[in-house]
């Protein structure tokens, strides 16, 4: 077979530009709630879609280009994601969802800075999201870097130190309560107070006292790949 006859293989013109994607061919794109969902509709489409993950572990199909086509005029995205970076924990992947589905805001440690609640308020705010989570995972290096400062006071280069300070609070607390797990313990107490700092902000508080946002909490573990509700 010739370059040609490679490239329309693959469905690139003979210029390199992609050509028509082939119809998906997998399981349908689950739909999502109709209208304007309320913060336990998005709550619910999540976990649904993480127990799809979960039980099945079938891939999404692609996504076809009139669905790219059509994102492009603009976005309603169902939650907000603060997760971690850690590639192990891609919030569109565990949640089985699409471009368009998630506004996702990911730091190491899954801590909330200035800018990154500049990001929630915007799609609070500007795009609608009626549910923000704080997601977690299991083993979490961020974490663990913080307990390792609090229990042997490691030091850390560069801009490190500011990834893990706004993680040793959470440490504290779990070694204060005398957790056995102290690495887990510190992931749940440091999502738990990210999103007690959310409820508590004075700019999403209109918002949350409609009802028209709720702010909770998940944990990832990356064994089950199940996300468990922590607040
Ligand atoms: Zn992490």
């Amino acid at each position: 077979m010739g370059m040609q006859g490679l490239g329309s293989l693959f469905g690139f013109r003979k210029n390199g530009a992609l050509s028509e994607r082939p119809e998906p061919r997998l399981r349908a794109p689950r739909a999502r709630p109709p209208g304007r969902p309320t913060p336990e509709q998005a709550l619910g489409w999540l976990l649904e879609g993480n127990a799809q993950f979960v039980s099945s572990g079938a891939p999404a199909p692609a996504h076809a280009q009139d669905e790219i086509t059509s994102l492009a005029k603009g976005q309603s995205p169902l939650a907000v994601i603060v997760g971690c970076s850690d590639s192990r924990t891609a919030p569109e992947i565990l949640f089985d969802c699409r471009l368009g589905d998630l506004f996702v805001v990911r730091v190491a440690g899954n801590s909330v800075d200035s800018t990154a609640m500049g990001s929630i308020e915007y799609a609070v705010h500007h795009l609608g999201c009626p549910l923000v989570m704080v997601l977690g995972h299991g083993g979490c290096g961020a974490v663990g870097a913080a307990v390792n400062l609090v229990i042997e006071n490691s030091e850390f280069e560069g801009a490190l130190e500011s990834v893990v300070l706004p993680i040793v609070p959470a440490v504290l607390k779990a070694k204060a309560a005398g957790a056995n797990d102290l690495l887990n313990s510190a992931v749940r107490e440091h999502v738990v107070r990210v999103a007690r700092r959310l409820n508590g902000c004075a700019d999403l508080a209109a918002t949350l006292t409609a009802g028209r946002l709720k702010v909770v909490g998940g944990f990832y573990d990356l064994h089950s790949g199940r996300v468990q509700m922590l607040a």
